[in-house]
């Protein structure tokens, strides 16, 4: 299939871009880079050659409906948005401007090029149940910033279109994707100081911050830590090919699926696996708990996998070993 990547340059859209292709498909990528670097696309070409690429801002409707006419994708994987849960706070017009505009778009362009398959990224952060795990049709779901309502509100609208309309269209959640390409080619590479815990455990490891600060060790967990269902971006871009693979048979109008391995780690777990994993030591101090942090979050990931025979498959050591591959390859990231 010709599959338009929109954010193909981001993090998990690039994963994705290169997957796609391993599987036989045609990933088409478009990104403005807002968030992400023209060096991207150079790493994707070095492991899957010559891909198609578009420079388009997806808030605009009219070059977005322009670059549908042009390329004729069959299906679309939205990962176009911004995604940083404190910033939304500060800043939540331009999370709704550009989170909406960009869904939006791509509807409107969908509708008139006649493109029928619609992959979005939602994420675990609309649960809002008490215990984990959490399975698609729990029903206590929550905003909890601007960047969570956008996920839960865009879910609603892409629910009420494809009621109304002859779409495909899988809400993807997502629980905490980390790692990054196994040939140390592609990584995570936020802005600033980074808000996710393993890109901060990298760059503590490559000496670019003196060390973590764990936010909280007084949770009712094991080791008073919050637990995280983390992931393998690799296993996550698998899983947007399989959820490809499955709307394209026809049957589904729109279906949530869960993305996870189904077990947690807690933070000091994942700082012991990172510090094995590059055979540095992580320093660490414990400071307070981050406002609107929930002590423990993981999936129940059995619907993919009997509905898209999708399981993940590697494990929290491969996760750190492929962040420090990456980080210590790239230690500037795409700037490297
Ligand atoms: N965390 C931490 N120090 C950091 C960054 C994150 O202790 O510098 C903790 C955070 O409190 C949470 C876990 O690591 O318990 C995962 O945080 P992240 O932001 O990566 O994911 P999310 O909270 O969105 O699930």
């Amino acid at each position: 299939m010709r599959v338009l990547v929109a954010g193909g340059a981001g993090y998990i859209g690039s994963h994705t871009a290169v997957q796609l292709a391993e599987a036989g498909h045609t990933p088409i990528i478009a990104d403005n880079f807002a968030n992400s670097s023209p060096e991207v696309i150079t790493r994707i070409e070095s492991l899957v050659g010559k891909v198609e690429f578009h420079e388009v801002d997806l808030t605009d409707r009219r070059a977005t409906a322009e670059l549908f006419a042009s390329c004729r994708p069959d299906a679309v994987i939205h990962f176009a948005a911004l995604k940083a849960v404190g910033e939304s706070v500060e800043r939540p017009l331009d999370y709704y401007e550009t989170n909406f505009g960009t869904l939006f778009s791509v509807l409107g362009a969908m509708k008139e090029a006649g493109t029928k398959i619609l992959v979005f990224s939602s994420s675990a952060t609309v649960y809002g149940g008490d215990h984990p795990p959490f399975t698609e049709e729990d029903e206590e779901l929550v905003a909890l910033s601007p960047y969570g309502y956008t996920k839960l509100a865009s879910e609603r609208i892409l629910t009420d279109v494809a009621a109304a309309t002859d779409l495909h269209i899988g809400l993807l959640r997502y629980f905490n994707p980390v790692g990054g390409h196994p040939s140390g080619t592609m990584g995570e590479d936020p802005r600033g100081i980074p808000n996710n815990l393993m890109p901060y455990l990298s760059q503590v490891a490559v000496g670019r911050r003196e060390k973590l600060t764990v936010f909280g060790d007084d949770y009712p967990t094991p080791d008073g830590t919050c637990l995280r269902d983390y992931l393998h971006v690799m296993d996550l871009a698998d899983a947007h090919v399989a959820a490809l693979e499955r709307l394209a048979k026809g049957d589904i109008s729109v279906r949530t699926w869960n993305f996870g391995t189904g077990k947690g780690t807690s933070v000091l777990e994942l700082r012991e696996a990172f510090e094995k994993a590059c055979g540095r030591p992580i320093p660490y101090e414990i400071g307070p708990r981050r406002a609107g942090d929930r002590a423990d979050s993981w999936a129940d990931p059995s619907r993919a996998e009997e509905e898209l025979g999708w399981k993940a498959s590697r494990t929290i050591d491969d996760m750190c070993a492929d962040s420090w591959r990456w980080q210590s390859m790239n230690p500037r990231g795409y700037g490297q």
